[in-house]
């Protein structure tokens, strides 16, 4: 699948933000920003691991005052992470930034709107290596382009990136991402394809102020996962109004769900229950992801409600637990290779996901126990008995309309 998904993406050009590629083919990578004051340099340098340790593969930080710019070049070298200053206004801190040797800066059009200032920028960004990103926003874009276009429309959004993009091509600066953001979703899906159209550089994708989860992360979602789907897109931000670890988080695990960065972390899958159901699904699947989540472990982990289905719906999954008669039935990759009791199911789920880890899958269906199978298939066959089994709900419904439509 990622694969698949590498073939289809727009190649961009490549530019660096430190040693992380952007564009040109490279992985799609996953940003945010702090929400610490970023004069507060132990306060900051805590949130940006936390980011990391997340999946943010580049982190921004708002350089808004002179403590702000002299925190950075505190940050910079102890950061996990290359570290983007956030500019607005004021063209001189942008320079205090550069000073203060962060990785890439962000610029909006829509604010710093002198010419001179932003080839000045530009022209000190050249000097060092530093990319910038032309960062437009719906809602401050320009206000001669939105008088122009008689508002924030997608074709203004991309107009705005344009006319910068012109300025900075104008000293020879070429290390540019360009982010045309709106904060309606359609509108932002748009725009993003127009700019695709429009420019080779990389994009970086995002509905701004998408707002508190969960509105907020199925809007960001619904924007740069259809943008993502149709090969658009180097690089991803959620902007939620939320703990910024959940932005990381949340990008990170969109990627993963499309194949196009590696599992890096646990992903745990459930059925989502019915009356079939042998345990609390729900409370089960807590409990696994509390307990697993924990350790992190780089699995796709099934929680299943029954043994009648579970195994064998769930059977892509590198290791499972399905419930039935009282007992838990793990299994790897489809093939049951324990059954333990109810009580134990959340604890030989971890156990095992340890070893499989360790050992590697085959080694650990080799562990298999041997009788484990035929007792999952007894106990499957007895729930089958006792309750008929829901893949031939088709038949029996069949069964059943001839028996309503009957006359006597
Ligand atoms: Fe229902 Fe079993 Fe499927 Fe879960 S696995 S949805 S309990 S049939």
């Amino acid at each position: 699948m990622a694969d698949e998904q590498t073939k289809k993406r727009k190649i961009t050009k490549q530019i660096h933000v430190g040693d992380v590629p952007i564009g040109g083919g490279a992985p799609v990578t996953v940003q945010s920003m702090t929400t610490t004051k970023t004069a507060d340099v132990d306060g900051t340098l805590a949130q940006i691991y936390a980011l990391a340790a997340a999946g943010a593969d580049i982190v921004r930080c708002t350089c808004n005052e002179e403590e702000a710019a002299e925190g950075l070049a505190r940050i910079v070298p102890r950061s996990p992470v290359p570290i983007v200053a956030d500019i607005h206004f004021q063209q001189k801190m942008a320079l205090a930034a550069l000073e203060a040797g962060v990785q890439g800066l962000r610029l909006n059009p829509g604010n710093i709107r002198k010419e001179a200032e932003i080839k000045q920028v530009a022209s000190e960004a050249k000097d060092r290596g530093v990319p910038i990103r032309i960062g437009v926003n719906a809602g401050s874009l320009d206000k001669d382009v939105y008088k122009r276009f008689g508002g924030a429309t997608p074709e203004a959004l991309v107009e705005s990136a344009r006319i910068e993009l012109g300025y900075l091509s104008d000293v020879g600066f070429r290390d540019v991402k360009i982010s045309v953001k709106a904060s309606n979703v359609p509108t932002m899906i748009d725009a993003y394809r127009l700019a695709s159209e429009t420019f080779d550089n990389p994009l970086h994708l995002g509905v701004t102020e998408a707002g508190p989860p969960p509105a907020g992360l199925l809007k960001a979602t619904a924007g740069i996962a259809t943008l993502l789907a149709e090969g658009i897109g180097d690089t991803i931000r959620y902007s939620l109004t939320a703990d910024p670890v959940e932005e990381a988080r949340a990008g990170r695990q969109l990627l993963e769900a499309f194949g196009l960065r590696e599992r890096k972390g646990l992903d745990l899958i459930a059925c989502p229950s019915c009356g079939r159901a042998e345990i609390d699904v729900i409370g089960v699947a807590k409990a696994a992801q509390d307990a697993l989540g924990e350790r992190n472990l780089p699995l796709q982990v099934a929680v299943m409600g029954c043994v009648v289905n579970g195994p064998g719906e769930a059977r892509e999954a590198d290791l499972g637990i399905a419930a039935g008669r009282k007992k838990g039935h793990l299994f790897i990759k489809g093939n049951i290779v324990r059954v333990v009791p109810e009580s134990e199911m959340v604890p030989a789920l971890l156990d095992e996901a340890e070893r499989l880890v360790a050992e590697g899958i085959e080694a650990r269906l080799a562990a298999a126990d041997s009788s484990a199978a035929a007792e999952a298939e007894a106990d499957r066959a007895a729930l089958i008995s006792d309750r008929g089994d829901a893949n031939h709900d088709a038949q029996r419904i069949e069964l059943v309309r001839r028996a309503a439509s009957r006359d006597n």
